[in-house]
């Protein structure tokens, strides 16, 4: 049997997952001892504390990748691919475990993160088949006078930081490619959800990722502290998921030292529906566009457009869906959907509601917080929203729908690109030439037509306008971590 299919049979035990840094391959505490605690959104209760890193702790992680990095650049591409499909079998070893972990940090439904972990699990197995292909090419110049050698090489000591949506997910699709392309790495994940990135890590050396070559740095600091690394002249290459906020932020400190970026920001994705669509097939599309993670999502449809001729129909029969859903503990096996990550989430969420409200929005279902503990918010479903409405301008981040009617095709292409993000666009129509025509109109990096879900290991992934730069998965996520390198050469 090969390395990479040898199976442990132990589950993973959130309780002994270790609470440090991990620096250099050995767990450690913060210096000065500080930490920060984490608790379950759906109790309020407790999950312990972990490592508040210093701007000195990020700086060892930074120079643990970088003594790692020449050996790592060298390691033959089968080794790298060996380890990271060891990682990926890992995973799924414990994936009970691991979705346990990420419903008990993050709130979502038990379901949605067993969900995750294999959506995780498989960036280390795509990446794991492409870490042998970092393929250069070689032709003749124009003008004949030599020959033109292109050779791809990693890009060098990269940070990672990942947001709290998808704790293992956004940080699979980061050290994937960076490993398979023969990167170092240090990652930083959200303090929200630090638990999942530890027990990554854990999975990573298991499965034979030498010392340094991957670092996890928590910290209640993030500003200082990535700030320090990124003016390290060691450190080569940023790669962000979060808000478009923050990675406005940090590409002006990269420019710094012009580091090489790629970031994945915030969505406000329109999901259109026009008068020939299938509209069970689109509310099928639209709970999975909105639900998948409770609405907490990048690529969560955010503004529905429905053709007046079947707006009614498809506002009741999504309304009956989403108040059908339960709502509870995420890790309770019948919860459809869990609580928002924190207070602030909630406020937010209610505050946009309210707002819709007040402008004229009809409620068909919820639309008031649940009266208990935890962070809880019910599927919600807004119809005759007012343009100026916040919802429609702004990410939601929760469980609500947001309905407008349109006219024309024209109308509902122009409101659906009225909007400074570009992450990803749904459309439903049964006529495929409307549909691809629309798709080419519409301004995001990813179209999804008849489907309610684009996230795929081997697609890219990624947005236009302020929703990012660069692409995450397929070929591409591995040339974000790769220079190419022009030889001009005679012979
Ligand atoms: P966030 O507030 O931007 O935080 C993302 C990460 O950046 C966290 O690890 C955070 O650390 C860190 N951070 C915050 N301030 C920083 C600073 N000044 N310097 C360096 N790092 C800093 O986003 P979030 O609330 O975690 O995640 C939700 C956002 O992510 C949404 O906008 C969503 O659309 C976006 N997202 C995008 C994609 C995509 O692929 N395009 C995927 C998932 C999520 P702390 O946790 O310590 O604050």
């Amino acid at each position: 049997m090969p390395e990479s299919t040898v199976l442990p049979s132990a589950a993973i035990d959130p309780a002994a997952i270790p609470r440090g840094l991990f620096i250099g391959g050995v767990w450690r505490e913060a210096t000065g001892g500080k930490t920060i605690p984490v608790s379950d959104p759906s109790t309020e209760e407790s999950l312990g504390k972990i490592a508040d890193a210093t701007v000195e702790d990020g700086l060892a992680a930074v120079a643990a990748a970088s003594e790692a990095a020449a050996d790592w650049a060298k390691t033959a591409p089968r080794k790298r691919a060996d380890i990271l499909m060891k990682a990926f079998h890992l995973m799924l070893a414990k994936a009970d475990g691991l979705a346990e972990l990420i419903s008990r940090e993050n709130g979502k439904a038990l379901a949605d993160a067993k969900g995750e972990v294999n959506y995780a699990a498989e960036f280390f197995r795509w990446y794991a088949e492409e870490a042998v292909r970092m393929i250069g090419d070689i032709s003749m110049a124009p003008g004949g006078a030599n020959r033109i050698v292109v050779q791809y090489q990693p890009v060098g000591v990269s940070v990672l930081i990942t947001p709290w949506n998808f704790p293992a997910a956004m940080a699979t699709r980061k050290i994937g490619p960076a490993l398979a392309a023969g990167c170092t790495c240090i990652l930083k994940p959200a303090t929200e959800t630090p638990l999942t990135a530890l027990a990554m890590a854990e999975i990573l050396a298991e499965a034979g990722v030498p010392k340094g070559v991957v670092n996890v740095v928590t910290t209640s600091k993030p500003g200082p502290v990535i700030g320090a690394m990124l003016r390290d002249r060691r450190v080569r290459k940023l790669s962000f998921t979060g808000s478009t906020e923050v990675g406005r932020r940090l590409l002006a400190e990269a420019s710094q030292s012009v580091v090489n970026c790629s970031m994945e920001l915030g969505g406000n994705a329109p999901f259109v529906v026009f008068e020939d669509a299938d509209i069970d097939a689109a509310v099928d599309g639209a709970m999975i566009a909105k639900m998948r993670n409770g609405g907490e999502a990048c690529t969560a449809a955010n503004r529905f457009y429905v053709h007046e001729a079947v707006y009614r129909e498809f506002a009741a029969k999504l309304a009956a869906r989403m108040g059908a859903m339960r709502v509870d503990d995420g890790r309770l096996p019948t919860t459809a959907c869990g609580p928002l990550v924190n207070r602030a989430s909630l406020e937010k969420v209610i505050g946009f509601v309210d707002d819709a409200v007040k402008r004229g929005a009809n409620v068909l279902t919820g639309g008031k917080a649940l009266d208990r503990r935890g962070f809880f918010y019910p599927p919600t479903v807004l119809t005759d929203v007012a343009k100026d409405s916040a919802l429609l301008h702004d990410e939601i981040f929760g469980p609500v729908a947001a309905l407008v009617a349109f006219k024309t095709e024209d109308e509902a292409v122009a409101m659906a690109n009225d909007t400074e993000y570009g992450l990803v666009s749904y459309v439903y129509t049964k006529d495929l030439a409307r549909g691809l025509r629309v798709a080419e109109r519409l301004e995001a990096g990813m179209i999804a037509l008849n489907r309610g879900l684009v996230s795929d290991p081997a697609a890219p992934f990624g947005g236009v306008k302020q929703s990012g730069l660069g692409r995450e998965g397929a070929h591409h996520g591995l040339l974000e971590f790769a220079e190419a390198k022009y030889i001009a050469t005679n012979w």
